[in-house]
């Protein structure tokens, strides 16, 4: 569903990812964890294009975002082939965004129908689907600034959802929540996971990760230091990298 290889990317003279490659197979849910500013965010964000990579190449499912010649140039698709290629996958991002001037339901069917040029009449029963299907069908009309940090992140997962995607993109979803407020959230993804929906979850959540990722990586220093099956990683850590920022996770 999407291979990564050698993703370089540098902010001027900073290099922010040093050579990243994944493979993601259909029906994967993988989790990305790793110190702040290893460069998790950097590289979820340019899988889906909301940042440029200056060597490397990605490919979703099966169609090539950007490529790097022999010379060492970067080619990305044209306009309309990155639109439609990044629109395979949605994104979730830690301060929810929703539009605060729209409800539940309009910020759910506004890029359906502005993006994707649906009807209102053909997206609203989808979107309440969707609404019920994260437990808020009740909020539909109600304005973001009336929910619950959770209950706004579950909007935004429905508003991803809405755009029928291939792959959910989530950067860090619960880490501006109340504890409290986490397990609603989680208990969403981990819905979608059983559904095989294909996940890419930066989470500081190491439950969440043993239990629902197929495999974790582990960045450090804009690479990639380990990549296991869940289980073996969180059993027997080999770098001691990742060894030392479980045992501060723990
Ligand atoms: P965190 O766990 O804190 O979210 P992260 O692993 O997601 O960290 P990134 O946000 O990818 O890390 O940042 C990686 C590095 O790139 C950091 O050193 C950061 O300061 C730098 N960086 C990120 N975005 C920009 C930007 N737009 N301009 C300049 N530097 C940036
Ligand atoms: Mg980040």
């Amino acid at each position: 569903m999407i291979r990564a290889v050698d993703l370089h990317k540098h902010f001027g003279p900073v290099e922010v990812l040093k050579g990243v490659s994944l493979d993601v197979n259909k029906g994967e849910v993988i989790a990305v964890i790793g110190p702040s500013g290893s460069g998790k965010s950097t590289f979820l964000r340019c899988l889906i294009h909301l940042e440029t990579i200056h060597r490397g190449t990605i490919e979703i499912e099966g169609e090539t975002l950007v490529s790097t010649d022999a010379g060492g140039h970067c080619h990305y698709a044209p306009d309309a082939d990155i639109r439609r290629i990044c629109g395979k996958m949605g994104m979730v991002f830690q301060h929810f965004n929703l539009f605060p001037h729209l409800t539940v339901l309009q910020n759910i069917i506004e890029a359906p129908m502005t993006v994707k040029g649906m009807s209102r009449d053909e997206i609203v029963p989808t979107a309440e689907a969707l609404l019920k299907k994260v437990g808020l069908f009740d909020k539909r009309d109600v304005f973001p600034s009336r929910l619950s940090g959770g209950q706004k992140q579950r909007v935004a997962i429905a508003r991803a959802l809405a755009m029928a995607p291939d792959i959910l993109l989530f950067d860090e979803p619960t880490s501006a929540l109340d504890p409290e407020l986490t397990g609603e959230v989680l208990r969403t993804m981990r819905e979608l996971a059983e559904e095989h929906m294909t996940m890419v979850v930066v989470t500081h959540e190491m439950a969440f990760a043993r239990e629902v990722a197929s495999r974790v990586i582990f960045m450090d220093g804009g690479n990639i230091v380990e990549e296991r099956p869940a289980q073996e990683f969180f059993a027997a850590p080999e770098h001691p990298r990742t060894r030392a920022f479980l045992e501060n996770m723990l």
